[in-house]
């Protein structure tokens, strides 16, 4: 006879006190009768908490949950939080429409897409399949190889995504964002329109179609409008600071009927621009709602006060933001540190050694993150955490020594190293435009048999198995790579290429170029502590090597039991309880690029502020101060604007020093003794860590 086995839900009748979980301000969100509503507040006030619970009121209030629809920043947020419905109703709430608005634009089109054109068997092209039809396009009209420098097929990709996301033309996008190419302009635009041609024929949809063509459904239809405008009676969206203008419209349209549209966002937050996202949406809402109703949630729940003092302090400094206030719940902790290190060597070393010490202490690997600017601020760090065996998971998947322009660039020292590398050769020969993977070995079938293959490559026999087109090209290489093959220490000789021939690649390839090349300086950087080009590939290969998997090994790789490595643009709406933030210094972070522009620098200190707003318990903030440089010896790095404009009393120094000792304080001076450490007061009061010990 079969057994059986009943699952113990709550009793009939089982109602939750939903608002027992939720202060007045939340409460007030919750419980909203419904219509326009804004609500701003700043980070951990618990706005994603409020919107989560205000699903789950509607639905106990007896709304139909196939009629309301939440659009977050992942879907991974979204389903986060009907998880978290699901879990406080004890009821089925699959039917809720929840995902990022590709998601949601994906399955409407499915359902009404043949009104604008879209088979509903349509095919999505990822970014990848884009830039190669975007290849083919361009190889159609003829424009890569009588056009030197013609944006390559990833620019095109991105200057057509940020003209639609932003809703603006393709010359205005141009102009603004890729000035290098405003002579190209009616070319550029062909090849979009080809793109654009080709995309139909084909039946395939590219991610901004997901919301072009969706918009395109909503304006241009009205029945379908007025059908969806009357589904939809709730709309909810998380982290309303970084819509783009599509996507506001989109919400704009969807809600036309009901009007119930509750955003949920932090001016202070918003930190894609890059991508076409605008704050305008949030500052803009009430004129297009005038009778929206603005909420403001002012308690943190997140942050120590000390950490929220800081975060407060720095955000001051933004012209542009809305007026915010937030008291923190949590009790008095320790002050924020700011950690002065001799270099990057040593801010490496001191989180290793202190991840280590607050693992001895009490903490998991997952309460603690490092959250850096740029992906390559994390080298030393990745190295220094794996000798000294702590797991740690790199967000966001690839390592930085496996990204495509760091292979590109290490691959021509690698042929300098050893011209034997037929896979260096075969990586940097197709960076000579019109080098494809045929000619390219051809070429190695030439030199491959020699000596020395890099010798021979400047021969004429070799040289003379290209077309005639290509030839000059080729030989420039060449003899550059011979030149420098006389040389052994690594930084220079990247220094030379990069300036020489790949800086100009990354222009043409790269949708993010300035990011990438600023990654490819750090490279260069990190090179210079190399006296020569085989330790220095020894120790980078050895780094991949070991990607994807911690010293642990792989069963204690996941996110849970290892400490975070990641982007602050990644880390949103995410928190731990420790926080480094390493490389507070000019041109780090803030990034070299955003100097001029006032702009730019406001949405550096945004990041900063999303940095710093993490964290729960403990922050520290590093800043190394010198840097070697082989040829000019040592440099004063400057600290970050970020740092100096900061007021002395909302953190403490924390000096490192061998054989010193360390001290916490909190904010009201009380001294943490670290049990079993050597913690003592130091004799001038000063806090001080002792990564010797
Ligand atoms: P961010 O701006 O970073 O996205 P947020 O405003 O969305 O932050 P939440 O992530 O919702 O904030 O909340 C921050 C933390 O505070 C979470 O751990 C949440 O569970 C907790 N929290 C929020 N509201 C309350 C409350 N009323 N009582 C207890 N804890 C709360
Ligand atoms: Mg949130």
């Amino acid at each position: 006879m079969a057994r059986t086995f009943a699952l113990e839900g709550p009793p009939a009748g089982w109602r939750r006190d939903l608002l027992a979980d939720l202060n007045e301000e939340q409460r007030a969100v919750v419980t909203a009768k419904g219509g326009p509503m804004l609500v701003v507040a700043g980070a951990g006030s618990g706005k994603t908490r409020a919107l989560t619970y205000r699903l789950a009121w509607l639905v106990e209030r007896g709304a139909d949950p196939g009629r309301i629809l939440l659009m977050t920043f992942t879907n991974r947020a979204a389903q986060d939080m009907l998880r978290r419905v699901g879990a406080l109703l004890h009821q089925d709430i699959r039917r809720i429409w929840g995902g990022t608005f590709h998601h949601i634009g994906n399955r409407l089109l499915r359902l009404y897409g043949t009104r604008v054109g879209v088979d509903p068997a349509f095919t999505i092209i990822d970014r990848e399949d884009s830039s190669s039809l975007m290849r083919s396009c361009v190889m159609d009209l003829g424009l890569s190889h009588e056009k030197r420098n013609f944006p390559n097929k990833n620019v095109l990709v991105a200057i057509s995504s940020l003209a639609r996301n932003t809703m603006s033309s393709v010359e205005n996008i141009v102009d603004d964002r890729y000035s290098d190419f405003t002579d190209k302009l009616p070319d550029i635009q062909r090849t979009l329109e080809a793109y654009t041609e080709k995309k139909r024929e084909s039946q395939v949809l590219d991610f901004d179609d997901l919301l072009g063509k969706w918009l395109e459904l909503l304006e241009d239809h009205s029945d379908v409008r007025n059908m969806l405008a009357d589904r939809f009676e709730n709309i909810m969206v998380d982290e309303y600071q970084d819509t783009t203008a599509i996507q506001g419209r989109i919400v704009d349209c969807l809600g036309a009927k009901h009007r119930n549209i509750c955003v949920v966002g932090d001016d202070a937050q918003a930190i894609y621009s890059f991508r076409g996202a605008t704050f305008a949406n949030i500052l803009h809402f009430q004129d297009r709602y005038p009778d929206a109703v603005l909420y403001k949630l002012e308690t943190n729940y997140r942050s120590t006060p000390e950490i929220l003092g800081l975060a407060n302090d720095s955000i001051g400094h933004n012209r542009h933001r809305l007026e915010k206030h937030l008291r923190a719940v949590k009790e008095v902790g320790i002050m924020p540190a700011l950690v002065p290190c001799e270099d990057h060597n040593q801010q490496a070393r001191f989180i290793a050694e202190y991840v280590r010490y607050l693992l001895d202490h009490g903490k998991k690997p997952s309460d603690i993150a490092v959250l850096y600017r740029s992906h390559w601020h994390s080298m030393e760090i990745q190295l220094e955490l794996q000798r000294a065996t702590i797991p740690f998971q790199v967000r966001g998947g690839v390592r930085f020594f496996e990204q495509a322009h760091v292979k590109d660039l290490l691959a021509y020292l690698r042929i300098i190293h050893n011209p034997h590398d037929e896979t260096a050769w075969n990586r940097v020969l197709p960076h000579i435009q019109g080098i494809g993977e045929r000619l390219s070995q051809r070429v190695w079938n030439a030199i491959c048999y020699h000596d020395n293959p890099l010798k021979s490559a400047v021969r004429d026999e070799t040289v003379n198995v290209l077309p005639k087109r290509l030839r000059a090209d080729f030989l420039a290489l060449a003899k550059l790579l011979n030149k420098l093959a006389g040389m052994t220490v690594p930084g220079p000789i990247l220094a030379k290429i990069l300036k020489e021939r790949y800086d100009n690649y990354v222009t043409v390839t790269f949708e993010n170029a300035r990011q990438r090349r600023d990654d490819l300086r750090g490279m260069i950087e990190f090179a210079e502590d190399y006296d020569t080009s085989e330790t220095f590939l020894g120790d980078v290969t050895l780094a991949t090597e070991f990607a994807g998997e911690t010293a642990l090994g792989e069963e204690n790789a996941d996110a849970d039991h290892a400490v975070i490595l990641s982007t602050v643009h990644q880390a949103k709406g995410l928190e731990w309880s420790v926080v480094f933030i390493p490389w507070l210094v000019e041109g780090r972070f803030p990034v070299e690029w955003s100097k001029n522009e006032v702009d730019e620098e406001e949405e550096e200190r945004r990041i900063f502020h999303v940095a710093v707003t993490r964290g729960e318990k403990e922050l520290y903030l590093l800043v190394p101060r010198l840097a070697h440089r082989r040829n000019k010896g040592i440099i004063r790095l400057e600290p970050s604007v970020f740092v100096r404009e900061l007021s002395e009393h909302v953190y403490e120094p924390l000096l490192i020093e061998s054989g010193g000792v360390r001290r916490h304080r909190d904010s009201r001076g009380r001294g943490r003794k670290e049990s079993g450490c050597s913690c003592e007061d130091s004799a001038d009061g000063e806090l001080v860590y002792d990564y010797d010990a």
